[in-house]
């Protein structure tokens, strides 16, 4: 035990090493290391060579920290490579979700611009990538088109490796590797039954992000580097978390009993949104959980609303959405006998279990 965490401490301590001559190229150590061992490239491009020295060979052991721990913030965008580069802070591993069909001429982060550099080209993204992917880039500041890229390490908020960060990033990789082995089995009915819904495209996208933190809420977006006030854009007293999105701030609440599925969230113990959630996908009747996901949509788009039109709207507009939208597409979906089944805006619909499973994932 001991081992592993001074052999941790060292390769963060490594990790230092690296990031200061990827961010000092200048500093005389850092000139002679690049001169004698990657003359044309970066240090975090570099690879080892036939023979590397001690110093050399250590050094490039740590490299991978700072290259999964790091993403791009964007400038001119001239630096970074669309498909092979960590650039979107909002997706887990910072990378584009979209496959590269390799036949476009897309190669540049700065491809997907407008001409003049200001803003990003919707166009060219909406024709090119995955929904989730041209959704999460629309959202990424440019900082001046005129400025350089820059690499942050997204585990301090000013975007700088400290050897402290790099250590507990280690054991987060290292915590959640685990996990991931252990709840593999529980993702794969997750995502099977997610993605069976026979319900619109988009509202499942929103329950997949939520479930993968892939969501741009402003309390992610302080802890990956992004600089903005991390309060409820709606009430402006709370933190903006999952759980205060989706469940816990008064207005939520009243949407969610108000609603078709008439559920007392705050009424659930020890509540945790994500696990929620999980369990009700894994256990709850397809029909509910597509009410669920229309609401949860329809409170996300609520939310953007107030943030990018200034305009809070009430419970009683989210209602009338959530049963509008799945209406239209049942209706524009649906076969003469199946057009039946009509969403009401009072329906009788069961209570969903309100417990979430046992420490499930945690
Ligand atoms: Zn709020």
């Amino acid at each position: 035990m001991r081992f592993k965490i001074l052999r941790d401490f060292n390769l963060a301590m490594l990790a230092k090493q690296a990031w200061r001559f990827h961010t000092s190229p200048n500093s005389l150590i850092s000139r002679c290391f690049k001169e004698k061992y990657y003359p044309h490239t970066d240090i975090l491009q570099a690879s080892t060579g036939p023979n590397p020295s001690y110093a050399r060979r250590s050094i490039y052991n740590a490299i991978w920290i700072i290259q999964k721990g790091t993403c791009w913030r964007i400038g001119s965008g001239q630096n970074v490579k669309i498909w092979e580069d960590h650039w979107i802070p909002y997706h887990n591993n910072f990378k584009v979700i979209t496959i590269d069909r390799g036949d476009s001429n897309m190669r540049l982060v700065k491809d997907l611009m407008n001409p003049d550099g200001q803003g990003w080209n919707s166009e060219v993204l909406e024709g090119n990538f995955l929904h989730i992917d041209s959704s999460a880039i629309t959202q990424i500041p440019i900082i001046e088109s005129t400025n350089m890229d820059a690499l942050m390490w997204m585990f301090e908020p000013n975007g700088c490796y400290t050897v402290k960060s790099g250590y507990k990033a280690i054991q987060i990789w290292k915590a959640r590797s685990q996990t991931t082995a252990r709840t593999s089995n529980e993702n794969n009915s997750v995502w099977k039954k997610l993605w069976n819904l026979n319900t619109i495209p988009r509202h499942k996208t929103i329950i997949w992000r939520i479930l993968t933190n892939s969501l741009p809420l402003r309390s992610e977006l302080g802890k990956r580097g992004i600089l903005c006030i991390p309060l409820c854009p709606r009430c402006e007293s709370k933190v903006e978390t999952l759980n205060h999105t989706f469940s816990s701030s008064p207005f939520i609440s009243r949407t969610w009993f108000g609603s078709n599925v008439n559920l007392k969230i705050l009424d659930i113990p020890m509540f945790d949104f994500q696990e929620w959630l999980t369990h009700s996908l894994l256990n709850v009747k397809e029909e509910i959980i597509i009410q669920i996901a229309s609401i949860i949509y329809n409170i996300w788009q609520a939310r953007d609303q107030s943030i990018y039109e200034n305009q809070n709207l009430p419970e009683e507009e989210i209602f009338q959405r959530t049963s509008r939208c799945i209406n239209d597409f049942l209706l524009a979906n649906s076969t003469d006998s199946e057009t039946e089944t009509h969403y009401s805006e009072h329906p009788s619909i069961p209570h969903i279990p309100t417990s979430p499973p046992v420490s499930a994932g945690s």
